[in-house]
């Protein structure tokens, strides 16, 4: 079974490359993030616990985080996008997984340069409904603020403004880069220099999970 955790700050690329893989290997894409926003617009409990924390760029607490996760994550093959975001994230999916006689196979790290995380999500555009990620410039649904996929409205997450970008790029650096090193201590860390174009970048995830790399 693939179990694959894509790692990386907002913004550089990880939701897109997970959609596409996910879709042409059979896997579960299972994105924290999207979880979320689908709780905050339904207006369910967790949802209306969590809107603060996103929309001003902050994590959601952990043990919210780790049930709402553990309750979808099936016993097959899935990416996971998101998630884990702190250590205690880290080490909780390790305990799930180790009860269960699995491992990870690859943690993808997503290398894209601040100023290009920025402006990217500053021109991003999403769908309320699917998730499906647009961008103002260089990829807009082809009718403007609805979805290509589903028909659904595309707007700016309340978290793409400015002011809240900078506060998740700063949580990054604080909370989430620390994963690096313990990825890279069990040997499970790739790099992908995810600042090329959407084929390149798919291309160089593709070779990255070849069972010799
Ligand atoms: P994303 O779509 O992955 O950028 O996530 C959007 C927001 O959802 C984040 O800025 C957090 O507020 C929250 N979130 C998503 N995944 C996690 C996670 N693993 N831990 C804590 N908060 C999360």
């Amino acid at each position: 079974m693939t179990r694959i955790v894509f790692l990386g700050p907002p913004g550089a690329g990880k939701g897109t490359h997970a959609a596409r893989l996910a879709e042409s290997r059979g896997l579960q894409h299972i994105s924290t993030g999207d979880m979320l926003r689908a709780a905050v617009e339904q207006g369910t409990r967790l949802g209306q616990e969590a809107k603060s924390f996103m929309d001003q760029g902050n994590l959601v607490p952990d043990d919210l985080i780790i049930d709402m996760l553990f309750e979808t994550m099936s016993d097959a093959g899935w990416i996971l996008d998101g998630f884990p975001r702190t250590l205690p994230q880290a080490e909780a999916l390790d305990r799930r997984l180790r009860a269960r006689g699995q491992g990870l196979d690859k943690v993808l790290l997503f290398d894209v340069p601040e100023d290009e995380l920025v402006a990217r999500l500053t021109s991003r555009l999403t769908c309320r409904s699917c998730g499906a990620i647009y961008n103002k410039r260089s990829r807009p649904p082809k009718e403007e603020g609805v979805c290509d996929r589903c028909g659904g409205v595309v707007s700016t997450r309340p978290d793409d403004r400015p002011e809240a970008v900078a506060e998740r790029l700063r949580v990054y650096a604080e909370l989430t880069a620390p994963l690096v090193g313990y990825y890279q201590a069990s040997g499970t860390l790739k790099r992908v220099a995810a600042d090329g174009s959407i084929p390149e970048i798919r291309a160089e995830i593709e070779a990255l999970l070849e069972p010799e790399s």
